[in-house]
């Protein structure tokens, strides 16, 4: 099978890594896998996965909930009870970032169509791509959406979006890249990206080590920090505008990361060292456990 290994840094274009953590892969597989870390920029990056084509075996778990969307278990609840709000604020977030209430939006990664339901109903013209089969069948019987499938991103016309958004999505993509190229194809001039990821250099990231839930490997190829992300926005002609916390996503990952690690009263745990993290990262967003990026065109 066919394996994707990266040579060089997306980021700065150096040659030369150094190991950096090793994890397991705790959702589907149990494989273990080896993060590499970039020795100019510290770009680190999931080695050694499996490529594009073959990657989808890594997907299939009932627990993957942003793409099949079980109701199971108490994580399940939390997270669906902080999407709901999680959806109000990306749609403040947009129309302030866009300033604009009723654009064009592309979402990639668009899941099971959520956050593109939830524009579409208060005035957005809506687009997104997605992977999975299943995830778009939902969106379809649910929201009545339409998702793309991943390559039909490539054939969206020149400058037709005022806002792309990515959340939680850039880390899976193996054709990064290609993928930034386009996004900066397709926006409009006075457009915004706005992209979500985990981070590496957050207070629960640095406490769990190799058990932090958002390594997530191999689905998270990539992973980012603040300085990082500015610099590969720059490379492909995005200037960074704003860097904003996701406070939610501390407790959330604690509570996994605590259940990874088998620890007795994992929620209680988890609960715990999430709230250091959020109160750690309130006035420090590049601290926060997932950071919202936004950036325009150069
Ligand atoms: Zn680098």
């Amino acid at each position: 099978m066919a394996k994707f290994n990266v040579h060089q840094c997306p980021v700065c274009e150096h040659k030369i890594f150094s190991a950096f953590i090793s994890c397991k892969d705790y959702f589907v597989s149990g494989e273990v896998f080896h993060i590499k870390k970039c020795n100019n920029c510290g770009f680190a990056i999931t080695g050694n996965i499996d490529d594009e084509e073959n990657i989808d075996y890594f997907y299939q778990s009932d627990k993957y909930i942003s793409h099949s969307d079980t109701e199971e278990g108490f994580l399940n609840e939390i997270y669906h009870l902080v999407r709901d709000y999680m959806l109000g604020r990306k749609h403040r977030l947009v129309n302030k970032v866009t300033g604009m209430n009723n654009g064009k939006l592309l979402d990639v990664g668009a899941g099971t169509g959520y956050f593109l339901n939830h524009m579409n109903r208060r005035g957005w013209q809506v687009t997104g791509t997605e992977k999975s089969a299943a995830a778009r069948k939902f969106a379809k019987s649910e929201f009545n959406l339409d998702l793309l499938e991943t390559n039909e991103l490539f054939d969206l016309k020149d400058n037709s979006f005022d806002e792309i958004t990515l959340w939680h999505v850039l880390e899976h993509i193996h054709r990064l890249p290609e993928n930034l190229e386009t996004f900066h194809r397709l926006l409009k001039p006075m457009g915004r990206l706005i992209i979500a990821v985990p981070n590496h250099d957050s207070y629960d990231a640095q406490y769990y080590e190799e058990f932090w839930a958002a390594w997530d490997v191999p689905r998270h190829i990539w992973h980012f920090k603040a300085k990082q992300m500015k610099m590969l926005g720059e490379k492909y002609r995005f200037r960074l505008r704003a860097t904003k916390p996701m406070p939610f996503d501390a407790f959330y990952v604690s509570i996994m990361s605590e259940q990874y690690k088998k620890t007795k009263f994992a929620i209680f745990k988890g609960l715990y060292r999430g709230k250091l993290s959020w109160i750690r990262s309130m006035f420090r967003p590049e601290k926060s456990s997932s950071v919202i990026y936004v950036f325009s065109k150069n």
